[in-house]
């Protein structure tokens, strides 16, 4: 996908339903790095707009990449929620000190082969089997307008379960 922050309505859903045992940190970290080909390729008007990084292989390397740096990644972000953020922010939000490696895996390979399976769906250059095969088979299975709805509507619900499942859980 051309825009980044589409991929996390997705992430959102699947935050509020494995809860603790998924880092949005991660998952959004592992994004930003699976766009940073298209956007340099944009930029210079140079090479493939997706190639290499958006292919499974890719992702895979990616996804490595994420859970080895997405710790300090994580350690930054969370400088600024202890100065930030009250008691009961932290609590609402549920951040843990430290993230496990076990999440961090979790998160970013849900979060680079999500990325390969959406902007396949989305765009006809992505050849997520490289080098198997350069067939897209799902290409444009759902109109470019409803994969938008639905990284829309995905990350509004799972905003909304999100939230509901932290104030039952605050409040007991
Ligand atoms: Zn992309």
């Amino acid at each position: 996908m051309p825009i980044t922050p589409f991929h996390m309505g997705p992430g959102m859903l699947i935050k509020a339903l494995l809860q603790g045992f998924f880092s949005l940190i991660i998952f959004g970290w592992a994004q930003l790095l699976m766009d940073i080909q298209p956007i340099l390729v944009v930029l210079t008007g140079e090479g493939n707009l997706h190639g290499f990084s958006h292919t499974y292989i890719g992702a895979t390397l990616i996804a490595i990449f994420s859970i080895i740096t997405g710790r300090w990644v994580y350690q930054a972000i969370m400088i600024f929620i202890k100065k930030d953020f009250s008691d009961y922010q932290k609590k609402l939000f549920d951040v843990p000190k430290k993230l496990t490696l076990r999440v961090c895996v979790l998160s970013a390979f849900i979060g680079t082969y999500s990325h390969v399976l959406l902007d396949s769906i989305m765009h006809a250059d992505v050849e997520p089997y490289y080098p198997i095969s350069l067939e897209n088979d799902i290409n444009l299975i759902l109109s470019i307008e409803n994969l938008h709805k639905l990284c829309i509507y995905t990350g509004l619900l799972g905003v909304t379960i999100f939230f509901i499942i932290r104030s039952v859980k605050l409040k007991k």
